[in-house]
This record gives C-alpha cells, structure tokens and sequence, in this order.
C-alpha cells in the first residue's frame, strides 16, 4: 500500500458503482466459502456490500476499501464476528468472588470433567440401572445431600427462586403462611418475600416489626388457616441495634405443637463452616435441620461453589409433597447443571480438599500474602503498559463475598490502582471511561471497578496472572489507538 497508486487510491472516495457484485466478491474467497459453507459466507457478504453501498451513498467509503485483498480481508473478519459467541470469558477483577453479574460461582474441574462427559451422550437421567426401569433425576443428588446435611430426603430444582416459590406452592397454596416482617426480603431484581408469595398462591401474615419479632407474635397468629411457618434468612442486609428475632430451634416447637411445618430460605447455603478459615460464619443448612425444621432451601452457586440450583432438603413427608407438586416438572433441573451439581456434592465427601478443589473456597480462603505478591509481580508490568498516561500502584483493598452472602462482612485484599496522569481536574473521567472501555475491550475482558477516581484492579480471583499479562500489549496499543 505504499507505491504512489495506492496512495492515489486512498485518497479517493467510492461510489456505489465501485462495489463488486455479490458473485465476484465470493470468487475472491475461495478459502472462506470452503470453510464456512456458501450460505454462511453469501449472507456475511451481502450484509457487508448493503453496508458499505450506504456508505458510498454518504460519500464517506474510500476506494481503497474495496481493493480486492482489503475487502477479501474485510468479509473475513465479518464472518469471524458472526461466529464469536455472545457469552465470554472474562476476568473478575471486582473484588467480589460471588459475582452475580458475572456467572456467580466457578465450576470445579471434577464438576466441568462430568458435565463435558455426560453431555456428550446418552446417560442413565431418568433410568434406573439395578431394575432396568424408570428412575428419578433426583436419585442423582439426593443420597449425597441427605449425607453431607443430614436430612431425609432432599429434591433439587433450577434455582433457590424456585425452591422457595416451589415450596410454598406445594405446602401452602391457598392458604396462610406466617412471615416475620424483619424477613420480608428482596434479592434482587423481581424476587421480594411478599411478591413470592402471591405468585406461589398463598397468604402471607406477617408478624412483628421491622426490628423485633417475638414467639408469641407467631403463636398468636396461627389458626385453621395457617399452612406453614417461614423463615428468612437476611442475607443481603444486617438489621442492627435493638433487635429480636425468633431463631428456628425455638420456632420449630411453636409450629409442631399445631402440627405445622417450619420451612426455612437459607439462600447462600455454605455446607462447611467458614468460620474454620477466618471467614464469617453462615447458618448451615444441618444446623436449621437439627434445629427442627421440615424443609430447608438454598442455593446451589453461592457458597456452595456449584451450578445455578435451587437444593431442598428436610423431612421425607414434606419432601414427598414437594416433589409430587405439579409446579416441580416446570421448575425441575435439566441434566446439564445436575451432572455439574452432582460432582460439586461429591467434593464435599472429602471436606479437608475443598479448599483446593472447589474454586470458590479456594478464592475465598487465598492467603493475602499469595495476593500480595501476585501485585508486586504485576505492577511493573501493568505500569509499563499504561504508561506515560497512567500510574500503577500496589494497595491494599477490601473485597467481598458477594451474591448477597455475607453482606457487611468485607474480604482483605490486595491490587493495583491506576491513576489517569493529568494536569488538571479535567479529562479525570474520561481518562477512566477510556482505561475501563480498553480493558472490557480485550480479547478477554478486564473487569475492575472504579472507586475515588481510581481503577481498582482486586487480584483475589486471579488465578493464572498470565491471563492478564499475555493482553497487555493489546490494552497498550488499544489505549494509543
Ligand atoms: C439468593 C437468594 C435467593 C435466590 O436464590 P437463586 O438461587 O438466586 O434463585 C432466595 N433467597 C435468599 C435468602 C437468597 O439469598
């Protein structure tokens, strides 16, 4: 491109004349057409020729873009975009392990291993192998999570969401379900307690204030209408100060003595207890059982490092009922995330591996200083990359669980903070679109946060510090172009 004529070329704008038709432009890629097929590549081309006809139209299409090699070339990228998923990899550095955002909790190998070999053919879902008949999805989970809580029976559906509204809808349809007002959350998005359980066709009564609720608030409230008692756990928010709330052990003999169930929403459902590693402890889903009640949920890619599901476990009477509900077959799991949930559980056999094994310990109990020295190994480099219009330092920063799991508790760490490098005040925001906008931009995007002016890059969830090293020529060259 750099003879004389080609830059003569350059200069000159194209008309729509200068377009080749569709059949020439596919003559000229002969490679393309046997490696994607003529249907793929024809429509690819011919989105391409619509675009840069009204490009011409507006006078703003060089000429030299349509030189056969340029344009050979141009086709190609556009089919490679056509082919590029839409869901990709990124790097979580935003501090919070549990990104609900980004795909919440990683996927052990042992979990990944099975899923890759289960999907890739036929396999025993709905198929008992001793009698040769029919068998229950269920059976692939259930004897796992009776072992590791302790419980009866158990049952799995495709989320916590539909594990509470499930239920409720299989033990309280129609009638009225006590709630105490301190418990009447909202997770996110369209899933708040009240709205639940309308949806669910029950009645919700609730008792208590925001701040304190009583034994006898739940005694008073129970007649021949009430179905169940329920609790939720808090676990996006704290209430603090003067505060009472009934725990399950003391309610589970309220609700029994009317001969009604105690069904408690845990959410996170951390099946070992972190306080073992320093961590803030949560309520496990054996302990709300010993404490009595019938039926637990919770779910299955917060703490519990597994797949999006929705876990159920309590009494075989009130499981039975559960799992008998029509609404079950809408709500039930699909035999991807249950041979991933499957694997997941297995893990739990062996509770001194975990940390190892299960990505999402494994991120949460990271020694500090593993983080610590990973920023002091990426900052020289980082510094170069961004330089001269950005500063790179080292500091130490709070992150968090996530995913409504421990919500006032904060995760130390350790990582690197850029500074845009300016004169004045001006351009301060901008400086920081352009670094964020480069980084998501990346092959695998970059993600951090933004804080006081600041990108802040948390290392805690980077595992393999060459993910972010290999890109950093790219985010120069991205931050210069
Ligand atoms: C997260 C959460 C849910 C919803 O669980 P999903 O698995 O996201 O559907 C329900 N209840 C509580 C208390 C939760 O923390």
């Amino acid at each position: 491109m750099n003879t004389p004529e080609a830059s003569m070329v350059h200069g000159l704008k194209a008309g729509p004349k200068d377009l080749p038709a569709l059949d020439r432009l596919l003559k000229q890629v002969p490679e393309l057409l046997s490696r994607h097929g003529h249907q793929f590549v024809a429509g690819v081309a011919r989105s391409l020729l619509d675009d840069l006809r009204s490009r011409a139209l507006a006078g703003t299409l060089a000429l030299a873009e349509l030189q056969p090699p340029v344009l050979a070339q141009r086709l190609s990228e556009c089919c490679a975009e056509r082919l590029a998923p839409r869901m990709r990899a990124v790097i979580n550095l935003t501090g919070t392990v549990l990104h609900t955002n980004l795909g919440r909790a990683l996927l052990a190998d042992a979990a990944l291993t099975h899923v890759m070999a289960m999907m890739a053919g036929p396999n025993n879902l709905e198929f008992d192998l001793t009698t040769g008949g029919r068998g229950d999805r269920d059976s692939m989970v259930e004897e796992l999570l009776c072992e590791i809580t302790g419980a009866e029976a158990a049952t799995v559906v495709n989320n916590n969401a539909a594990a509470v509204l499930l239920s409720i809808a299989a033990l309280a349809g129609g009638r009225e379900v006590i709630v105490s007002r301190g418990e009447l959350v909202e997770i996110g998005g369209a899933f708040r307690m009240p709205d639940v359980m309308a949806a669910a066709g029950a009645r919700l009564v609730e008792v208590g204030t925001t701040n304190r609720t009583h034994p006898a608030d739940y005694e008073r409230a129970i007649n021949a209408g009430t179905a169940m008692l329920m609790k939720v756990h808090t676990s996006n928010y704290a209430i603090q100060g003067f505060t009472s709330a009934v725990d399950e052990a003391t309610l589970a003999p309220i609700a029994h003595a009317k001969g009604l169930p105690l069904v408690t929403d845990l959410g996170s459902g951390s099946l070992v207890d972190l306080a073992q590693w320093g961590l803030p402890r949560e309520p496990l889903p054996q302990e709300m059982l010993k404490a009595g009640c019938d039926v637990v949920t919770f779910s299955g890619d917060k703490l519990l490092g597994g797949p999006q599901a929705g876990l159920i476990v309590g009494s075989k009477a009130q499981i039975q009922r559960i799992r008998k509900f029509p609404m079950k077959r809408a709500l039930r799991m699909s035999k991807l995330p249950l041979a991933a949930l499957e694997a997941t559980l297995r893990l739990y056999l062996r509770p001194e591996r975990l940390t190892r094994d299960l990505p999402t310990l494994r991120l949460l109990t990271r020694p500090l200083a593993d983080i610590q020295r990973l920023a002091g190994e990426m900052r020289v480099p980082m510094a170069e990359a961004l330089s001269p219009r950005y500063r790179v330092q080292v500091q130490a920063m709070q992150g968090q669980i996530g995913s409504g799991s421990l919500p006032v508790a904060s995760l130390p760490s350790c990582g690197l903070v850029v500074t845009p490098i300016l004169s004045g005040k001006k351009g301060l925001g901008q400086a920081l679109d352009e670094l964020a906008r480069a980084l998501r931009g990346l092959p695998v995007p970059v993600l951090g946060r933004i804080h006081e002016d600041q990108l802040w890059l948390d290392l805690r969830c980077l595992e393999r510090a060459a993910d972010l090293l290999t890109q950093l020529p790219g985010l120069s060259q991205a931050l210069r172009g």
